[in-house]
């Protein structure tokens, strides 16, 4: 017999890289969670946004199950249908005509990164073992990339990338919405610029329109690979099916994972032709690349958050979000700024709560309410697209309840 597992258990046999909240929770079905107690939690934070169609949405789960019944791994020496049809479903809706599938958001930035050096080494032909001199990586502060090697150096957050030395060279980091510091940092060493259209692990900062159309610019003056990490931005999240529309910016290169695959694992990497055929046979990979239960599941998900309606209720929800807050924030001053794209929304605790995100996030959640934090100052929200309005609204009310109990409270007595 299996013994019984609690929040305790982690403590006891799981690598202590995270600090899970005190409860666990069992099963979920659109934007209401249970847990293992039989309480019921209103999700406003979709997993990180991950959950673009809330929990358990009937035609993923009927997606999921008909192709469980059907074919699950199949490896990259043979193709499949969902692979396939994914990919055609993607190449249809955006600017790119070729999609490189893996297993998250990390690896897809991975990708990208190494195709922008490989792009710069097959054009350049250098010595062989030397680097290309176009190798350069331009990056941002406060960036978030992922978590593998070269991504945690790529990021702006250097308490990622601590401690893991020596690390990948050829990386600059230039202070985020600076176009100035960015013309000067884009040079003929550059071979990519990667940036995320609104940053989501640096605290829900947007990029301004005329930062990107500066880099788009810079970039193709140089001949360097304009990237767009859209892990967080992408599948519907800022109310179009990925923020450079919105934003009228087209990059090279762009990724896609958290909310493609609503819940189930995949990572995609969208070029062009030009550029994909530089990651020719044998030059980049992984087993599970092209899944045929990850593509079956993206691409319900896809049919879902990319229909006009679903992008309309976005902007809709959006609206009815800020509207809640500021209501709220006029009682509580509790937000110096509440920021955003679609359903993307951060809000910077004011002077006298600085600091004390978490222990918001504690408090909302004992009152029934899931919410994000975006580091130490800051509250975030990443609710499933198709979040019924009665649970924003239910979901706020608890959320006013919360607020009171945290700005009764004196400072740092939240745990
Ligand atoms: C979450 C995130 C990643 C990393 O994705 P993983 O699936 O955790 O590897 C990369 N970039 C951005 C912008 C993200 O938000």
């Amino acid at each position: 017999m299996a013994r019984p597992v609690n929040r305790r258990t982690f403590d006891e046999v799981i690598v202590p890289t995270y600090a899970p909240g005190p409860f666990v929770p069992v099963s979920a079905r659109g934007s209401r969670v249970r847990d293992q107690e039989g309480r019921e939690y209103i999700d406003f934070a979709g997993g990180i946004a991950v959950s673009a169609v809330g929990h358990t949405h009937p035609r993923v789960v009927r997606a999921l199950t008909e192709q469980a019944h059907r074919l699950w791994h199949i490896g990259n020496g043979l193709t499949n249908e969902p692979a396939l049809r994914l990919a055609q479903s993607l190449v249809a809706r955006t600017f790119a005509e070729r999609v490189f599938f893996c297993n998250s958001g990390a690896e897809a930035n991975e990708a990208a990164l190494k195709l922008a050096r490989r792009v710069a080494a097959d054009r350049e032909k250098p010595k062989k073992g030397r680097p290309a001199k176009r190798h350069e990586i331009v990056a941002f502060t406060e960036s978030f990339h992922g978590r593998t090697l070269f991504t945690v150096s790529v990021g702006g957050q250097p308490k990622y990338s601590e401690g893991f030395g020596p690390l990948p060279g050829g990386i600059r980091h230039v202070p985020f919405n600076d176009l100035e510091a960015a013309r000067h940092a884009i040079t003929e060493r550059t071979c990519a610029v990667i940036v995320e259209p609104i940053q989501g692990e640096g605290g829900v900062r947007p990029a301004s329109r005329a930062f990107l159309k500066g880099l788009r610019q810079a970039c193709t003056a140089h001949g360097a690979l304009l990237i767009f990490d859209e892990v967080q931005s992408g599948a519907g999240r800022t109310g179009s099916l990925f923020a450079y529309e919105r934003l009228g910016v087209v990059p090279d290169i762009l990724t896609s994972a958290k909310g493609l695959g609503g819940g189930f694992p995949i990572g995609a990497m969208l070029t062009t032709t030009e550029l994909a055929r530089h990651f020719g046979v044998g030059v980049h990979g992984t087993t599970y690349g092209g899944n045929p239960l990850a593509c079956a599941v993206a691409l319900a998900v896809l049919d879902i958050v990319a229909a006009p309606a679903t992008l309309a209720g976005v902007a809709r929800r959006e609206a009815a979000f800020h509207e809640a807050l500021q209501s709220l924030n006029r009682r509580h001053r509790v937000f110096s700024e509440v920021r955003g794209m679609g359903l993307l929304i951060g809000c910077e605790l004011a002077a006298p709560y600085r600091g004390r995100a978490k222990d918001l996030l504690t408090i909302a959640a004992r009152h029934g309410l899931m919410v994000l934090i975006a580091g130490p100052d800051v509250i975030r929200f990443a609710p499933s697209l198709v979040i019924p309005m009665a649970d924003v609204k239910a979901g706020f009310k608890r959320f006013a309840l919360a607020l009171a109990e945290f700005t009764a409270l004196p400072a740092a007595k939240a745990g």
